[in-house]
C-alpha cells in the first residue's frame, strides 16, 4: 500500500466525519478497512457482510467521488468481508479459539462452541441430553445406537458435537468420527470412482464412537444405504458405540428400507421435542452472555421468546441481528428497534398462531363457545378466559394491542393492557391457571 494513498484515505475520512457526524462514522466508516487501490478501484474489507452492505449502500458513492476530488483516480469502490474475522458469529469453528482447531479422529472439525455446557436444558430436550451426556461419559456402550430425533434447529447437531468435545477432551485416545450422512454419501461415491471402496470401508473399522448426522439424506439412495447399513452393523456387532440423528423417528424415515429403520430403533430412541416459552427464555439468557458489551433488556429477550417460535437457529439468528443493529448504530436495545429489525422474521413466526386460532383453542380448552369468549359478558368462567386468550394473542403473535381488542369484540387496547397484566400477575401465585397457560401455549405452538 502506497503511503500517499493510506494519506488520502486519512484525508478522506476526516472529511466525511464531518459530513456524516461521529457516530456514524464510528458505526460505518471506521470499521473498514482499507486495502489497496487496483485498477482504478479501491478496495476495503469490513468485518461483517452487515457493515459491507450498509457501506456500500450509504457511503461508497461519497468515498468515490470524495476520491477523485482529492486527487487519486478512482472509478469504484469494492469492499469484502474478511474472512477470519474472530468473534463473529459468523467464523468458522477453525478459526473460533486462535488457531487450535479441534477435531475429531479423522481430521473433521468439531465446533467448540457447542458443548454440553452451552446447551440450556429444559423440558422439551432433557432426554436427550442426559442420553447425550451419558454416550459422552460412559467407558462401556450404554445403548446402540443412540437415535436422536427432532425438527430442525432444536439442537441435535449441538449435542453430537457436545459428545465429541467431551470426549476429545477426557479420552482424547478414543477415536471418534463425526460425519454428516451427506458427506458419508459423497465419500462413498467418490470411493467408488476411485476404486477405493476398501480403504473407506477400512476407516470405519477402527472407529469406537460413530456419530452420522442427518440420516434421512440417504432416503432413496439405495447403495449409500446399504453401504452405511454394512457400517453400521460391523461397529454394533464389535460394540463400538454408534450414535444418529434425523428429522424424524426411525419408523418415520420414508425411503430408507424397512430393516434398517427397524434396526435404527433398537438402541435408544430420544427426541427432541419443539421448545417451550421458559426455554426459549433460559437460551435467549445464556446467549445474551455473549454479548457482555450490550445491555439487552429483560423485556426485549421476553419479547423474542415469544415470537421466534419456530426454532433455536432462528431464535439465535434473531438476537445476533437485534445486537448487531444496535451496536453499529449506536442505538438502544428496545422493543420497538427490535421489532422493526426483525419485521420479517416476525412474520414469518407469526404465520404460525392467529388471534382466530387462540380463541378457538381458548374456547375449546375451557368448553365454552366462541361466541361467549366474544361477547361483552362479564362472568368470572367467562372472563378469565377472555383474558387468557387475549394474554395469549398478545404473547404469541406480533399484533398491536388495538388490533388484538377489535378482534375481541371491538374492545379498547387498555382492556388488552388490563387482561394481560391481571395474567401475567395470577400466573406467579396461581399453579392452575399457569399450568392451563403451558398447555394452551403448547397446543397452539405444536
Ligand atoms: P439441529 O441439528 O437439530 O438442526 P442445531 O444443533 O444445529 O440443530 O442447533 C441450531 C442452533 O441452535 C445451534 O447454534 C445450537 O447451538 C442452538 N441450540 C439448539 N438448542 C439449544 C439449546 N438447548 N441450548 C443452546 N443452544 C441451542
Ligand atoms: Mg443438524
Amino acid at each position: 500500500m502506497e503511503n500517499n494513498e493510506t494519506g488520502l484515505w486519512t484525508r478522506i475520512q476526516a472529511i466525511l466525519k464531518a459530513e456524516i457526524g461521529d457516530h456514524a462514522f464510528n458505526a460505518w466508516i471506521q470499521k473498514l478497512n482499507f486495502k489497496s487501490i487496483e485498477d482504478g478501484t479501491v478496495l476495503f474489507s469490513a468485518r461483517t457482510p452487515f457493515v459491507r452492505d450498509w457501506v456500500r449502500r450509504h457511503y461508497a458513492d461519497r468515498i468515490r467521488d470524495l476520491w477523485s476530488r482529492e486527487g487519486g483516480k478512482v472509478f469504484s469502490v469494492d469492499i469484502t468481508v474478511e474472512k477470519s474475522s474472530a468473534g463473529q458469529q459468523t467464523q468458522s469453528p477453525a478459526t473460533a479459539r486462535g488457531g487450535e482447531v479441534l477435531t475429531d479422529s479423522f481430521g473433521s472439525v468439531i465446533d467448540p462452541r457447542y458443548t454440553f455446557d452451552s446447551f440450556v436444558v429444559g423440558k422439551s430436550n432433557e432426554f436427550a441430553y442426559a442420553a447425550a451426556k451419558r454416550v459422552a461419559e460412559s467407558k462401556e456402550v450404554p445403548f446402540n445406537p443412540l437415535f436422536l430425533h427432532g425438527g430442525v434447529g432444536l439442537g441435535k447437531t449441538h449435542l453430537m458435537h457436545a459428545i465429541a468435545t467431551e470426549v476429545v477432551q477426557t479420552d482424547p485416545k478414543r477415536k471418534i468420527m463425526y460425519m454428516s450422512a451427506e458427506k458419508f454419501m459423497y465419500q462413498f461415491i467418490s470411493a467408488i470412482r476411485g476404486k477405493t471402496t476398501v480403504e473407506f470401508k477400512r476407516q470405519f473399522r477402527t472407529v469406537e464412537l460413530l456419530m452420522i448426522d442427518d440420516v434421512q439424506f440417504i432416503a432413496n439412495k439405495e447403495s449409500t444405504q446399504e453401504e452405511f447399513f454394512h457400517t453400521f452393523n460391523a461397529l454394533v456387532d464389535n460394540r463400538r458405540q454408534v450414535v444418529i440423528s434425523a428429522d424424524r423417528s426411525p419408523t418415520d424415515l420414508a425411503g430408507i428400507e424397512e430393516r434398517i429403520r427397524s434396526r435404527l430403533g433398537w438402541g435408544l430412541v430420544a427426541d427432541v421435542h419443539p421448545t417451550d416459552y421458559e426455554l426459549r427464555l433460559g437460551i435467549l439468557q445464556s446467549k445474551a452472555l455473549n454479548f457482555a458489551n450490550t445491555d439487552i433488556a429483560k423485556d426485549v429477550l421476553e419479547f423474542l421468546a415469544a415470537k421466534i417460535t419456530s426454532n433455536v437457529r432462528e431464535l439465535e439468528g434473531a438476537l445476533n441481528r437485534v445486537v448487531a443493529y444496535a451496536e453499529l448504530t449506536g442505538q438502544a436495545i428496545s422493543i420497538d428497534m427490535t421489532r422493526s429489525v426483525l419485521q420479517d422474521l416476525l412474520r414469518a413466526n407469526d404465520r404460525k398462531v392467529t388471534i382466530d386460532e387462540i380463541q378457538r383453542q381458548v374456547s375449546d380448552y375451557y368448553n365454552l363457545r366462541l361466541s361467549e369468549i366474544l361477547s361483552a359478558r362479564r362472568a368470572r368462567d367467562i372472563a378469565r378466559p377472555r383474558q387468557v386468550a387475549m394474554y395469549l394473542a398478545k404473547r404469541m403473535t406480533s399484533r398491536s394491542l388495538p388490533e388484538i381488542g377489535r378482534k375481541f369484540g371491538g374492545r379498547d387496547h387498555t382492556t388488552v393492557i388490563h387482561a394481560v397484566r391481571k395474567i401475567d400477575d395470577l400466573r406467579r401465585t396461581d399453579s392452575t391457571l399457569e399450568d392451563d397457560i403451558n398447555r394452551l401455549s403448547q397446543l397452539l405452538e405444536g
